[in-house]
C-alpha cells in the first residue's frame, strides 16, 4: 500500500477450517466461532486470504478492483449459489505483495475473484463486505517448506493493519466423507490431536514435513491444498506470541474444523 501505517501490535493471523460450504448459510458452531473471533480483533484495513480452492502454477494475487464471487462447488442448494460477497479488491495491496515477496515471483491476476474458501468464512466474519480482500494462490509446483517461507514474507503486513487468513482444513479427505454424520474415523482424531499438539509446541518443522508423521497423516492429507494454508499462518508466528484454537471439531467424518489464531 502506498502509505503503510506502522502499529506496535501486529494484527493476529488466522487459519480457518472452512469445511462444508453450507457453513456459509447455516448457523453452526463454526460459523458462530468465525463471527465471534472478529470481536477481539481490530478492524482490518484489508484482508489477505490464502484459500485451499485456488491452486495455480506460479503464485498469483488477485488485483482487480471488484473481485467476483465464485461458486466453485456443485450439488448444493440454490441458496448457496445466490450468495454474493461484494467486498472490493485492493490493487495497491496486490502490488505491495508482489514487491514484498522475494522467495518467488508473485504475478497479478485479473481473472479469479473470491472462491468459497474465502467468502464462506468472510461473510460470517465481516458480513458488510466493506473491507478490501485479496487472495493469494497456492502454487502447486512448490514444496511445503516453500509455502511456509512465502507466508513468513507477508509478516510486515500485520503491522499495517492487514488481517492474513489461511482457509482450508487440517484434516480433509473427501473420498472418505460420511454424509450421514456418523462418527469420525480414528485417524481423523489422531492426526487432529497430533497437529494440535505440534502447533501448541511450535514444532513447525514437523508440521511442514507432515508426510513423516505416519499413516494418520497420509490419510488426513491425501492432497495438501487444504493443509498448506495453515503453514502460511504458522509462518507468521513471532517469538513468544500466543497461539490458540478458536474452533475445533469434526465434520462429515473426515474433516477437522480446527481453527488457529496467531497473536
Ligand atoms: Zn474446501
Amino acid at each position: 500500500m502506498s502509505a503503510p501505517t506502522e502499529t506496535h501490535t501486529p494484527m493476529p493471523a488466522l487459519f480457518i477450517g472452512h469445511g462444508n460450504p453450507m457453513n456459509a448459510i447455516e448457523e453452526t458452531e463454526y460459523s458462530t466461532a468465525w463471527r465471534e473471533v472478529t470481536t477481539s480483533i481490530p478492524r482490518p484495513k484489508a484482508i489477505i486470504c490464502i484459500s485451499a480452492h485456488w491452486e495455480t502454477e506460479g503464485t498469483f494475487v488477485t488485483a482487480m478492483r471488484q473481485p467476483r464471487t465464485i461458486h466453485d462447488f456443485s450439488g448444493f442448494p440454490d441458496e448457496l449459489y445466490q450468495v454474493q460477497y461484494s467486498a472490493p479488491g485492493s490493487p495497491d495491496l496486490a502490488d505491495r505483495i508482489c514487491r514484498l515477496v522475494s522467495s518467488t515471483t508473485v504475478s497479478l491476476d485479473n481473472q479469479w475473484g473470491l472462491d468459497h474458501g474465502t467468502w464462506s468464512v468472510l461473510r460470517r466474519m465481516y458480513p458488510k463486505a466493506d473491507i478490501p480482500v485479496v487472495q493469494i494462490s497456492l502454487d502447486r509446483t512448490r514444496f511445503a517448506h516453500e509455502h511456509y517461507k512465502l507466508g513468513a514474507e507477508l509478516s510486515a503486513l500485520r503491522n499495517e493493519g492487514v488481517l492474513i487468513i489461511g482457509s482450508g482444513n487440517i484434516v480433509h479427505n473427501l473420498r472418505l466423507l460420511r454424509w450421514d454424520a456418523s462418527a469420525a474415523y480414528p485417524w481423523v482424531l489422531e492426526f487432529d490431536q497430533l497437529a494440535a499438539a505440534l502447533i501448541l509446541e511450535g514444532e513447525h518443522n514437523r508440521l511442514i514435513d507432515y508426510q513423516a508423521l505416519g499413516e494418520a497423516a497420509n490419510l488426513a492429507i491425501p492432497t495438501n491444498e487444504h493443509y498448506l494454508p495453515m503453514l502460511y499462518i504458522l509462518a507468521l508466528q513471532r517469538p513468544d506470541a500466543p497461539v490458540s484454537f478458536f474452533a475445533e471439531g469434526l465434520q462429515l467424518g473426515s474433516i477437522s474444523m480446527r481453527s488457529v489464531r496467531i497473536g
